[in-house]
C-alpha cells in the first residue's frame, strides 16, 4: 500500500461488521480499502480458538440475514456452533462475495489524523499510509485481549496463553500442570476442556459468575425446516425482541412474587432445562424487581450447591449480585468439572494474585507451580481497540482526550469533532448487549445510507 493511495472509505477490521460493511459499500459504488491485522477474516472467531469456544445466541440466528440464499443453504451442525464452524462460515461468506480482495491482511492501523483542509483522514498503518473521506472502525468491542500486568510475567518459563489470542495450531495440555486465571465466559467455556487433558488444573477466581447449562445439542432438522420455511418472518419477529433474538423463547408474563415456592421451583427447573438465555424467561419480572431477581439467582446458587460436591468449593462458585445484569454465561458441564480430583479452585477476590514466578505464581501467600498459565482475563472491552489507535480529529483533539471522562457518542456510531469517522459497535451502541450480527448489519446499512445521502448532496 503506497503512501498516496486514496479511497472513499477505509474499513478497519474483517470481522462480521467489516465484511458486511465492505460488501455494502462496494455494492453502492464506493472505492474502499479494508485493513485487518490478522491473516484472515472472522474477527472474534479468528482470534478466540480456545477449546469450548462457541456462540451463546443459537446458530440459526447467529448468522447474517442479508444473503437470503445463504441463509437457506448454510447448515449449522449444532444448536450453538463451535468456533471452527463459525470461522468457516465467515470465510465462506468472504469467498462467496469476493470480499478477500477488498482487505489487506496482516496490517495494523496505528494512527488516523483528520486533515481539515482536504477533509480527508490520513490513516497510518505499519505498511504505509492511505487517504480517505470516510474512516469506518469495524474494530470490534471485544477484540483487544486484556492481560493484567502481573509483576514477574516476563520471567515465567512455561507457556502463557490468552484465550483471546489462542494459537492457530491449538494447545495440547496432556499431562501438564495448568493454572487458569479468570472465570468469565471464556474461562467457563474452556475450563471443562482443559481439565479433560491437564494432569492438574488450578482455577483462580476473582468473581464468581452466573452460568446456566447451554443444553447444546445437534441441530434439530424439524426445527430448522420450520424456521427456514419462513425465515424472514422469524427474523422480523427477532428484531422486535429486546435483544434482537429469540422470537420463540418461552417468556412468561407472570410475576415470580405471585408464585408459590413449588410453582417457582417447577418453572425455574423447566427453564433451566431449556438452556441458555431462556432461563431468564421463567418469569416476567426477573430483570425489573430485585426481590424477583433474587429468587432466580438463589435457584442457580442452589443448583451449584447440588452439583458441586465439596461445599466450600460450591460456596465459592456461587455468585452474589443480580443474575442477568452481566451477560449470562451458558456452559457445558462447567460446575461438574470441579468434582474432579485434579481440579482446584483458588479464591483471589480479596487478595489479588501477587506475582508470577519463573515456575508458577503466588496467590494468597501460597506458591503454585505450573507448566502453563492460561489467561481467561477477557478484553479491554468497548473502547480498547479504538483508543489504541492514535485518532486525531478537528483542532488536534485526540479521541483519547475527547473520551478522557468516558466515551460520548451518537448512538455509539459517531462522536462530534471526528467528521466522517464511524465506530461500528462503538461504546453506547445498542448492539453490544444484543445479537451482534443483527446489530452490525443494522450499523452497516445505516452508515451506507448516510454515505449515499452525502454523495447525493455532494458533500
Ligand atoms: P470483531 O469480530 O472483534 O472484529 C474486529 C476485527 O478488527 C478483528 O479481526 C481485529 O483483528 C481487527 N482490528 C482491531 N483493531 C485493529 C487495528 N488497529 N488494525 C487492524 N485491524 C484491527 N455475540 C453475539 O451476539 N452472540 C454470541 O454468541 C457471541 N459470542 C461471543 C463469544 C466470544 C468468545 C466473544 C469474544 C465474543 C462473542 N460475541 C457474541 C461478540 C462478538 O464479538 C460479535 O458477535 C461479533 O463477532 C463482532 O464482530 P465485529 O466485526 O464487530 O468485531
Amino acid at each position: 500500500m503506497g503512501t498516496d493511495k486514496q479511497v472513499d472509505a477505509v474499513i478497519v477490521g474483517a470481522g462480521f461488521a467489516g465484511l458486511y460493511m465492505a460488501y455494502l459499500l462496494r455494492q453502492n459504488g464506493f472505492a474502499i480499502q479494508g485493513i485487518e491485522r490478522g491473516d484472515d477474516v472472522g474477527g472474534t472467531w479468528y482470534w478466540n480458538r480456545y477449546p469450548g469456544c462457541r456462540c451463546d445466541v443459537e446458530s440459526i440466528e447467529y448468522c447474517y440475514q442479508f444473503d437470503k440464499e445463504l441463509e437457506q443453504e448454510w447448515q449449522w451442525s449444532e444448536r450453538y456452533a463451535a468456533q471452527p464452524e463459525i470461522l468457516a462460515y465467515a470465510k465462506h461468506v468472504a469467498e462467496r462475495h469476493d470480499l478477500y480482495t477488498l482487505f489487506q491482511f496482516e496490517t495494523q492501523v496505528e494512527a488516523a489524523t483528520y486533515d481539515e483542509q482536504s477533509q480527508r483522514w490520513r490513516v497510518q498503518t505499519d505498511k504505509g499510509d492511505i487517504a480517505t473521506q470516510y474512516l469506518i472502525m469495524a474494530t470490534g468491542c471485544l477484540s483487544t485481549a486484556n492481560t493484567p500486568d502481573f509483576p514477574g510475567l516476563a520471567d515465567f518459563q512455561g507457556r502463557t496463553i490468552h484465550t483471546g489470542l489462542w494459537p492457530q495450531e491449538g494447545v495440547d495440555f496432556t499431562g501438564r500442570r495448568v493454572g487458569i486465571i479468570g472465570t468469565g465466559s471464556s474461562g467457563i467455556q474452556s475450563i471443562p476442556h482443559i481439565a479433560a487433558e491437564a494432569s492438574e488444573l488450578t482455577v483462580f477466581q476473582r468473581t464468581a459468575n452466573f452460568s446456566v447449562p447451554a443444553q447444546n445439542r445437534p441441530s434439530d432438522p424439524e426445527e430448522v425446516a420450520r424456521i427456514k420455511s419462513n425465515y424472514d418472518h422469524y427474523r422480523q419477529r427477532a428484531r422486535q425482541q429486546p435483544a434482537a433474538f429469540g422470537p420463540d423463547f418461552p417468556r412468561n408474563l407472570d410475576s415470580v412474587l405471585d408464585a408459590t415456592p413449588e410453582e417457582r421451583e417447577t418453572r425455574f427447573e423447566a427453564h433451566w432445562q431449556l438452556g441458555g438465555f431462556m432461563f431468564l424467561g421463567a418469569f416476567s419480572d426477573l430483570g425489573m424487581n430485585e426481590e424477583a431477581n433474587w429468587h432466580a439467582a438463589e435457584f442457580v446458587r442452589n443448583k451449584i450447591r447440588k452439583i458441586v460436591k465439596d461445599p466450600a468449593t460450591a460456596e465459592l462458585l456461587c455468585p452474589d449480585g443480580v443474575i442477568g445484569c452481566k451477560r449470562l454465561c451458558a456452559d457445558t458441564n462447567y460446575f461438574q468439572t470441579y468434582n474432579q480430583e485434579h481440579v482446584h479452585l483458588v479464591d483471589v477476590s480479596t487478595q489479588p494474585i501477587e506475582r508470577i514466578t519463573p515456575t508458577g505464581l503466588v496467590a494468597n501467600g501460597t506458591e503454585y507451580e505450573f507448566d502453563d498459565i492460561v489467561f481467561a482475563t477477557g478484553f479491554d472491552a468497548m473502547t480498547g481497540s479504538l483508543l489504541r489507535i492514535n485518532i486525531t480529529g478537528v483542532d488536534g483533539l485526540t479521541l483519547n482526550e475527547k473520551w478522557a471522562a468516558g466515551p460520548r457518542t451518537y448512538l455509539g456510531l459517531m462522536t462530534a469533532g471526528f467528521p466522517n469517522l464511524f465506530t461500528m459497535t462503538g461504546p453506547g451502541s445498542p448492539s453490544v448487549l444484543a445479537h451482534m450480527i443483527t446489530g452490525v448489519e443494522h450499523h452497516a446499512e445505516y452508515i451506507t445510507d448516510i454515505m449515499l445521502w452525502m454523495k447525493d448532496h455532494q458533500q
